[in-house]
């Protein structure tokens, strides 16, 4: 990476050799008629993240970042100008019958001892970083009852279990008038089952039904489970209730003190780095996402690999493009085929709705400098660091297994949190460009900004400042260290994020491919 640094001079950042266009860094952009320290002069005004050819483009010549092609220009671009989407045509998506399939598989690094945290060990081998009683739902009818009763939960009986972190209703809006036979409903179903087996619920299984819904409890549950104790009555359906509210949220909050207590018996031990099991996201993204943020938790997500550890990746829209990147990556040919039938699943899913893949950039990614599709995808791959893929998982399948993961989900927020949690992710990182307060309840979220100003502007909501790459004022090495030990610090309870403080957290939000009736 070629860093220009003086604090006030006109600064811009190159990432590969082979680039034709460097992104400006200054906080307030630069104006046309400035000079670069290499003498590349700007015939626009060119705004922060946004970014300036520093070469003459001819028209049809490829614009290239990240060292690939991220668009052709429609018209020839002379040096130094703002290079914008309405200048580019965008490649199409690599097809995906002639991908690399494991031809460039990187080695694996050196082993790191010694590193450890401090977690809930459960019955199934899993640990959890936090000690969190989940309640299940088979069906949306419950949530207005379960919420009520939550909250008298929080107030009258949590205080008393101290060393239980939260209680939360895994609410969502499937479980009726829903095709539960189509072909496709195997992933909202699957999702709620894996979803009450998330390492921070602590195995303990309780499941509140209407009654009358098509999704069952028994469905979301099953005996001979390791990672769920139904040796306690685990379910109770609201139509059961013959004295009314009341009632159900007695019935709700005996329930859960059966369980509190024996939640609040448990203790933190040392267990080894390898445990973790991260889930890494991000959005609202700009362009500095794919130069600070993703390439300091690909840093970081190298050196948990090293400790043994699992790391998820995900966003099937943000990876489709630059597939190929992936695919020769992958640890064996099955592992490259598994990511080419995602991709190819999701292309099919996209086309049904007639949409495709250049329905994912938002305005705000484009106002932030991101051109197109290609280009956000290159920067968002970089998130899974220089490891081999060992992995894939389709949406609301659980991980059995350590290493590099691919889990594929859409590359909605909210979706895709909820996907890794099913996935049983117990540590989720999220970077931000433009910068949104998501959060999860059942995780806690490390929230990593793309650029300082965002962490100036929300210094209570963002966690790492990783804006410090763009200014010289720290290393991808410093950031992914520092962001390695903070996600220990945060797995042992030693440190909270901030969307923990707050309890700030969005909805459960499943993916149903399938039909509503
Ligand atoms: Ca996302």
């Amino acid at each position: 990476m070629n860093l220009i640094q003086h604090a006030d001079s006109p600064r811009y950042i190159r990432l590969h050799e082979r680039d034709n266009v460097v992104v400006v860094v200054n906080d307030q952009g630069v104006p046309a008629g400035t000079e670069f320290d290499n003498g590349l002069v700007t015939i626009d005004n060119v705004p922060q993240s946004h970014k300036v050819n520093t070469v003459d483009i001819p028209e049809g010549g490829a614009v290239i970042r990240y060292g690939q092609t991220i668009g052709y220009a429609l018209q020839p671009i002379p040096r130094g100008s703002w290079v914008k989407e309405d200048q580019l045509r965008m490649p199409s998506a690599p097809p995906l019958d002639s991908l690399p399939l494991s031809t460039d598989v990187p080695g694996r690094g050196e082993p790191l001892e010694g590193f450890t945290f401090e977690g809930y060990r459960n019955a199934d081998g899993t640990v959890g970083t936090r000690n969190i009683l989940g309640i299940t739902t088979t069906v949306q009818c419950v949530t207005g009852v379960l919420d009520f009763a939550v909250k008298r939960i929080r107030e009258e009986l949590l205080p008393k279990y101290p060393s239980v972190d939260d209680v939360v209703a895994i609410t969502h809006t499937y479980g009726c008038g829903v095709a539960i036979t189509a072909k496709d409903a195997y992933i909202p179903i699957r999702t709620v089952r894996n979803l009450a087996r998330n390492p921070n619920l602590g195995g303990e299984a309780l499941v509140i039904g209407l009654g009358c819904e098509k999704l069952q409890a028994e469905q979301v549950m099953h005996q001979n489970d390791p990672s769920v104790d139904l040796s306690d009555e685990w379910m109770y359906r609201l139509q059961d209730s013959k004295h009314g509210f009341n009632e159900m949220i007695e019935q709700i909050m005996e329930l859960a003190e059966v369980r509190l207590k024996k939640l609040d018996q448990r203790r933190r031990e040392t267990v080894p780095a390898s445990e973790l099991i991260l889930g890494m996201q991000c959005g609202g993204s700009d362009a500095f996402s794919g130069i600070t943020a993703n390439p300091a938790l690909g840093y970081a997500s190298d050196l948990l690999l090293r400790a043994g550890a699992t790391v998820m990746f995900s966003e099937v829209t943000e990876v489709r493009d630059a597939i190929y990147l992936l695919t020769s990556r992958a640890e064996t040919t099955e592992v490259a085929e598994e990511l080419v039938r995602e991709m190819d699943w999701y292309d099919r899913y996209l086309a049904k709705g007639e949409a495709d893949r250049s329905a994912n950039t938002t305005p705000g990614n484009k106002k932030g400098g991101l051109s197109n599709i290609v280009e956000k995808s290159l920067g968002s791959i970089v998130k899974s660091g220089n490891s081999a893929i060992n992995g894939v998982l389709g949406p609301g399948e659980r991980v059995n297994r350590k290493g590099l993961i691919f889990c594929a989900t859409p590359a909605s927020d909210f979706v895709c949190g909820t996907l890794q949690l099913a996935a049983g992710m117990n540590l989720h990182v999220f970077t931000t460009g433009r910068g949104t307060p998501y959060g999860l309840a059942m995780s806690p979220v490390v929230k990593v900004s793309t650029r300082t100003e965002l962490a100036h502007r929300w210094p209570d909501l963002i966690d790492i400042d990783a804006g410090r790459i763009a200014t010289g004022r720290a290393s991808i090495e410093d950031l992914g260290w520092e962001l390695f030990h903070f996600y220990l610090d945060v797995a042992s309870g030693k440190k909270k994020t901030w969307t923990e403080h707050y309890r700030l957290h969005n909805d459960i939000t499943l993916f149903n491919p399938a039909p509503i009736t």
